[in-house]
């Protein structure tokens, strides 16, 4: 990479790791994500999958590091493996550190292989109970016991998983002990995640929320839980569980900021760049894309995004209006 050439934004931040959201389809509709009528863009406002690598590849070139694909559901873009091949020259160069995706599991028996011959090491599997029937409820559209054969083929496979579990009031917080005991006992990390206010959906958030500080306090009446600094890349904050031995992670967006250390953009599959998950302010990229065939177009926007990065989110669940902070859905920019 050209020193010269990588994204650092008006705060300091080096921007190294890239999300994008390769279709906002999906093929459940959890109930904290999607409303169940949902009209989904237009198959030719999408990014093709060339120009999908066009853009990573650029991006990788700015000093991207780490790259998750994630939607809508990742694996339910067709040719989708066409993409994520094609990614993996990156990998095998050096240029890449990591490959990923955040998945809900549905396809993974499919998959699984083909993602661990493509250099993909670890998956985050979206999973919020484990009760097929609340499973049902949560996703409107889901199957856990498809669900759960995905992940089997995914550990078989060699990929090591973690789970993510939104943390709802009312409808997880007594099951949070007992998933975590099952994905610390298959070698699994768990992290918890709170909701955020993302886009119109069929319930109130309010209704919702569960703060994870709380969460914690309950368990550490339970469990012996040492703060560690592992990282991933990514927002969590983890501790060790002397009982379980496993790694607990906390995405914690509303109870603590975690901006001061971003250090991600997201793309959607129509080529907008969101400089920060909790804000409206994007920058169109599909235009220079399509405008030449040479990257210096893109390139240029991108420099120009990444300088009006702001400095961080302005989350609230706001019991007053109770309108979400950002009105774009999770399945837009993917989480
Ligand atoms: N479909 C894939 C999945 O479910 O893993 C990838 C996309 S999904 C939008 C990414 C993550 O965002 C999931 O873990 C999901 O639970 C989470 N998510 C969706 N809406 C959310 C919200 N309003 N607040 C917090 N997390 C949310
Ligand atoms: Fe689909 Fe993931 Fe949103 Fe659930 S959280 S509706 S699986 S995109």
């Amino acid at each position: 990479m050209n020193p010269d050439s990588s994204m650092i934004d008006p705060f300091g931040r080096a921007i190294t790791y890239l999300r994008v959201s390769v279709t906002d389809r999906c093929d459940f509709r959890c109930v904290y994500c999607m409303a169940e009528d949902m009209t989904f863009l237009p198959k030719r406002d999408l990014l093709t999958l060339e120009e999908l690598d066009r853009l990573c590849t650029v991006f990788v070139e700015k000093g991207v590091r780490k790259l998750r694909l994630t939607g809508g559901e990742p694996l339910v873009r067709k040719n989708i493996m066409h993409l994520i091949n094609e990614l993996s020259r990156h990998l095998k160069s050096g240029a890449l550190e990591e490959l990923t995706l955040t998945t809900n599991g549905s396809q993974l028996s499919r998959f699984a292989d083909e993602l661990a011959a493509a250099g993909v090491r670890r998956i985050n599997v979206s999973l919020d109970t484990l009760d097929p029937d609340k499973f049902r409820a949560i996703t409107r559209w889901g199957d856990l016991e498809r669900v759960m054969r995905g992940i089997e083929a995914a550990e078989r496979a060699g990929l090591r998983i973690k789970i993510n579990a939104v943390a709802l009031k009312g409808f997880n917080d007594v099951e949070i002990p007992d998933m975590m005991r099952w994905a610390h006992g298959r070698g699994m990390d768990f992290t918890l995640i709170e909701t955020m206010p993302m886009g119109e959906i069929d319930a109130d958030r309010t209704d919702q929320y569960l703060p994870l500080s709380q969460v914690r306090a309950e368990l550490a009446e339970r469990f012996t839980l040492t703060d560690i600094p592992y990282r991933t890349g990514g927002p969590a904050r983890y501790v060790e569980v002397a009982e379980t031995g496993g790694r607990l992670g906390f995405i914690t967006p509303l109870t603590h900021n975690f901006c001061e250390s971003c250090n991600r953009v997201r793309l959607t599959c129509t080529g907008t760049l969101y400089m920060c998950l909790g804000q409206e302010d994007a920058a169109d990229l599909r235009a220079p894309l399509r405008a030449s065939e040479g990257n210096a177009l893109v390139a240029a926007a991108i420099d120009e995004a990444i300088g009006r990065k702001p400095k961080g989110h302005d989350f609230v669940i706001d019991r007053t209006t109770r309108r979400p902070a950002v009105s774009r859905h999770m399945s837009v920019t993917g989480g």
